[in-house]
């Protein structure tokens, strides 16, 4: 009976030696306090839908002004047809849901692009608002993202993004098309630095306005990586510099919306 426990004690010992506990799960991460905020808190959109009313009063006098330009160096366009540019996420649609998946799947453009297709979009409160108005008043409507142009495996396209991006602005209310979505990696040229696509719009257009969540969307090389025609690091320091040099643009032509869950500030030094 004794040899017999101790059998049981040592198969049991053999078990433990080649089967080991299995560790506990690991805690989710908690949510980081921006992206509650973006998600939960009345303040954000108190915010958002001040921007857009501020722009969209503004927008009659930027109009009638045919020697404004919200890009800066455009001077040559009085006589070219008006249009506003937009960012999309975190400028027309919000990605607070998505960003609290990151919580335990990390960031990948496909993780990114999966999401957005199989999930209705949220609307940003008040972007509709000054699209309808823009429309209204004869204003082209641009919509240009660093969602990227690219074949992901396994799903049909070149750039399925972009009609997964279309359908996202027609779920929260607006309507374009591919000629008026301007993607990172679309043409030649077209890397995330967004200057190449807002100088493009410009050779066509009187820019009179600006909206974006990210420095990038307004102010170029911006960026912790260079890219072309920047050849330097964007910094801390020079973009705050940048306050300064483009003073007269912010709520005249350049509306920026909060954004404290992601962007090209995280990575500057
Ligand atoms: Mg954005």
């Amino acid at each position: 009976m004794k040899r017999h426990y101790v059998l049981i004690a040592a198969l049991a010992l053999a078990a433990c030696s080649t089967q080991p506990p299995a560790a506990p799960p690991a805690p989710e991460a908690p949510i980081d306090i921006g992206i509650l905020w973006v998600e939960y808190s009345a303040e954000y959109q108190a915010i958002t839908a001040q921007v857009y009313a501020d722009a969209r009063e503004d927008l009659p006098r930027l109009l009638a002004d045919t020697s404004f330009s919200a890009l800066p160096g455009q001077s040559d366009a009085a006589d070219k047809p008006p249009a506003i540019i937009l960012d999309v996420d975190e400028t027309v649609v919000s990605n607070a849901e998505y960003q609290e998946t990151l919580r335990h799947t990390p960031y990948s453009r496909f993780g990114h692009f999966d999401w957005m297709r199989n999930n209705p979009a949220v609307p940003v409160r008040g972007a509709n608002a000054l699209i309808e108005a823009a429309k209204a008043a004869g204003v082209e409507v641009f919509f240009l993202t660093n969602r990227a142009c690219e074949p992901f495996e396994g799903v049909d396209g070149d750039c399925p993004y972009e009609q997964v991006t279309i359908d996202d602005l027609r779920e929260v209310g607006i309507e374009t098309d591919a000629e008026r979505l301007l993607m990172a990696w679309e043409q030649p040229g077209w890397s995330k630095e967004k200057r190449h696509r807002r100088d493009y719009i410009g050779q066509t257009h009187r820019v009179i306005g600006l909206y974006g969540d990210d420095y990038g969307d307004f102010v170029h090389c911006t960026r912790a990586k260079p890219l072309a025609p920047c050849t330097e690091p964007a910094t801390r320091a020079s973009r705050h510099a940048a306050l300064d040099t483009y003073a007269d643009y912010w709520g005249n032509g350049w509306y920026i919306l909060p954004n404290p869950m992601h962007g090209s500030w995280t990575s500057v030094r």
